[in-house]
């Protein structure tokens, strides 16, 4: 398959052909519909965050399951799936207790076992349990969620991160109640989502600030109440 492989950071990605391991055990094939590019992979990129080279980066994606493993039970060939970055084993104390984001036994091959990636005959690193930037993903299922067949896929991917990312930081962090006043500041992907669950979570008054005036009229689209442009107020 055709994959685009991170080098290191400031070197640009290049597309290779790539070989992709067969599914074992709860591992399932997908061949990728649509990758967001999130700001994520611009940091390893930007060699902000460490990531060890060569790699395949891209974590927001979806798409339809090609074959799984011996035993996977939930999906079958041709399901339509949104990935997810947080894999979890489902069995220790943290998945047990519903935090299965804490999880401390993410399922990884065992080293004993071949790589899932190679290029040229030598290993190539896992993004995220994902690396969504290429033609195909090899997942432990528990990083896959089933959706309808008449999802847009394009835009199911954005729900593996910036939708995710957004809604739940109003439901889970900000635990916005019905009434609520919510300011966002930067209508980005995450931001636009934010708004869209601050409208879900019945906030009364939802204040959207960026500077760039087509952020500002989508939020309004999505469930803003109101739009500012910083660079206009006097603060
Ligand atoms: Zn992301
Ligand atoms: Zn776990």
């Amino acid at each position: 398959m055709k994959a685009a492989i991170f080098h290191g950071p400031h070197q640009p990605l290049t597309i290779e052909n790539i070989d992709i391991a067969k599914p074992i055990g709860r591992e399932v094939l997908v061949r990728t519909v649509a990758s967001g590019v999130c700001h994520s992979d611009l940091h390893f990129i930007e060699g902000l965050y460490p990531f060890a080279a060569p790699a395949i980066l891209g974590h927001e994606a979806a798409g339809i399951v090609e074959s799984v493993g011996p035993h996977v039970t939930e999906f079958t060939p041709g399901d339509h799936v949104i990935a997810c970055l947080s894999v979890f084993c489902g069995h220790c104390e943290w998945c047990l207790t519903g935090r299965t984001h804490l999880c401390q036994s993410r399922p990884v091959r065992a080293t004993t076992e071949p790589p899932k990636l190679t290029w040229k005959g030598q290993p190539v690193n896992q993004f995220a349990n994902l690396s969504s930037y290429a033609e195909q993903m090899l997942v432990h299922d528990s990083g896959l969620v089933k959706v309808r067949d008449d999802m847009p896929l394009d835009r199911g991917a954005l729900i593996g991160c910036g939708v995710t990312t957004g809604v739940c930081a109003v439901f889970n962090t900000a635990q916005v109640t019905p009434g609520a006043s919510v300011a966002v500041s930067g209508l980005g992907g995450v931001g636009q989502s934010v708004i869209q669950g601050a409208s879900i979570a019945g906030a009364a008054d939802i204040i959207a600030i960026d500077p760039v005036s087509d952020r500002r009229e989508a939020s309004l689209r999505v469930g803003a109440t109101h739009a500012i442009d910083p660079m206009a107020v006097p603060w």
